[in-house]
């Protein structure tokens, strides 16, 4: 089955409201030139929390306009939780998915694989779609632990997941740490590797893994982007550095789209 390609821009702690707003409104004035009409591929934008609702305006269903992320999500629905922002409040801010686990949170603000697996069930359970991050760090993959660490943080985060939320709403982005905002990326080789790793464990899980897409991200650019899809297994990117730049964001969705029309053609 063919599978939705998408191109996510993360962000991150960068842009204030009106920059947030200018440079979703070029995505989204970009969008149909990018995609020149390829079906199969869906684009989405994750502004900090304060720029959601300058940016919303110019978001939509990822294909006509950006789909909106938020970066996070609480692990509570609401309550005495000091300084987070819950399910409902994204949704209210017309968030359609959140960003969990991404390396920098497990790494600098203490998301461990609990926590993790706990804001999961809390955005599926409140409406919100998931993108799951998860990636290893350097030294891993130096031990050859690589494998075995995305899968454990595939397993605490899925497999304890209650049994009324759908976990085809959770898409994977596989992220290497050492590939992420270094100008280092995985090799395609090194990517496709993981990914099918992912995929014989999602179906070992009963998640079929041939109908999921599977993201990468680290080091995206548009120069490697069409590489990096030419692998096979990598069903589109989640984009730091390079999303912050309207042209080169939208370089990538041309390549996404590229990809998926020769694709379809096969
Ligand atoms: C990221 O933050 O998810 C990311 C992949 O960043 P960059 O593209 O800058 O490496």
């Amino acid at each position: 089955m063919s599978r939705t390609i998408w191109v996510l821009g993360n962000w991150k702690q960068n842009l204030l409201r009106e920059p947030s707003a200018s440079l979703a409104k070029a995505v989204a004035d970009g969008l149909e030139a990018a995609l020149a009409g390829a079906s199969g591929v869906a684009v989405g934008i994750a502004p900090t929390y304060l720029a959601l609702d300058s940016v919303a305006p110019h978001t939509g269903d990822g294909r006509g306009a950006p789909r909106l992320l938020a970066q996070d999500v609480g692990a509570q629905e609401s309550g005495a939780f000091t300084g987070e922002v819950g399910p409902a409040m994204l949704r209210e801010a017309r968030v359609q998915a959140a960003i969990i686990g991404h390396s920098e949170r497990r790494a600098q603000f203490g998301d461990h694989d609990e926590l993790v697996a706990a804001k999961l069930g809390a955005a599926l359970a409140g409406g919100l779609d998931v993108v799951l991050c998860v990636g290893e760090r350097l030294e891993q993959r130096d031990a050859g632990d690589h494998e075995q660490v995305v899968i454990s943080q595939l397993t605490a985060a899925l497999s304890g997941l209650a049994p009324d939320l759908d976990p085809a709403r959770v898409t994977i982005a596989y992220e290497p740490v050492w590939a992420i905002g270094t100008g280092r990326t995985a090799t395609p080789a090194q990517a496709s590797e993981m990914h099918a790793s992912i995929r014989a464990w999602l179906d070992k899980a009963g998640l079929q893994g041939a109908d999921r897409s599977l993201l990468y991200g680290g080091s995206v650019k548009p120069d490697n982007a069409t590489e990096l899809l030419a692998a096979g297994e990598i069903d589109g990117f989640l984009i730091g550095g390079a999303s912050l730049d309207a042209r080169s964001f939208l370089d990538i969705v041309t390549s996404a789209s590229n990809h998926a029309r020769s694709s379809q053609a096969r």
